[in-house]
């Protein structure tokens, strides 16, 4: 069986005490959930959020690394800086670093090999774009994308990996895929890293990513293949991420 798990992105949101009184509010709604809760705060907070977490049913994730593990690379924080401060999870090629901050397929996999040699999960972001949806080409599109993620990956951390389906165009806008579009992209990528790492492709939790809110969180996490949801609008009021969350656990 594998565990729901719901990640907020905050993106570039919250001073530290924002983000820690959030969270301290949030561990009391959230308490008791039956799905795995992940906040992904920005660097500057994560030290706040891992204390305010301690204790609760809440994990830390960051949104980026750079995968060195030091040197002279002004502006960048590494795998053991994150691990260090607390971090499970570490989300990777999410669509606006491809978009605005240039990464690539390639930096992609650097990044997430150093979030596994240094003991954490990666969160590896594919999705497409709407003219490469109306092109037809979304399987295509995550196709390249999920085979250059996983590439030099063995099956066992290819199992432990998190993957977020985020189609580009449903992010940010309001606009969520519908759960059987979702459920069918979705399932295609699992059968990807069913051709590239066999029986672990059953393991691998593959979350949706979108305008998730309260109101269709219920529809798109009871789809089969559908593990989990990378929320970012909907994370960063207590009250409508912990609703992502009660209605996921009903599931
Ligand atoms: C995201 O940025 O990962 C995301 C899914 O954003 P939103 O929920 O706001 O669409």
């Amino acid at each position: 069986m594998r565990r729901l798990i719901i990640a907020g992105n905050w993106k570039m949101h919250k001073t530290v005490q924002q983000a820690v009184d959030f969270t301290k509010e949030l561990a009391s709604l959230a308490a008791g959930a039956g799905v795995e809760i992940v906040l992904c705060p920005p660097f500057t907070a994560l030290h706040g959020v891992a204390e305010a977490a301690r204790g609760t049913n809440i994990a830390l994730g960051a949104q980026d690394v750079y995968w060195e593990d030091e040197g002279a690379f002004t502006g960048e924080i590494s795998a053991p800086m994150l691990k260090e401060v607390g971090c499970q999870y570490v989300i990777v090629g999410h669509s606006e670093r491809r978009r605005y901050f240039g990464e690539t397929d390639e930096t992609v996999n650097k990044k997430v090999k150093a979030v596994f040699k240094h003991g954490m999960t990666p969160v590896v972001c594919v999705g497409e774009t709407l003219p490469e949806r109306e092109a037809g080409r979304t399987e295509q599109v995550v196709r390249a994308q999920t085979e250059a993620a996983l590439k030099g990956l063995d099956a066992e951390k290819v199992a432990g990996l998190v993957i977020a389906y985020e189609p580009v165009w449903a992010i940010g806008t309001g606009k969520t895929a519908s759960a059987e579009d979702a459920q069918q992209v979705i399932a295609y990528i699992r059968g990807v890293i069913r051709e590239l790492a066999g029986d672990s492709a059953d393991k691998v939790r593959i979350q949706y990513g979108g305008s998730v809110k309260p109101e269709n969180a219920a529809g798109l996490m009871s789809q089969p293949d559908i593990d989990g949801a990378l929320v970012g609008g909907a994370s960063l009021k207590p009250d409508s991420f912990a609703g992502i969350i009660k209605e996921s656990g009903k599931v």
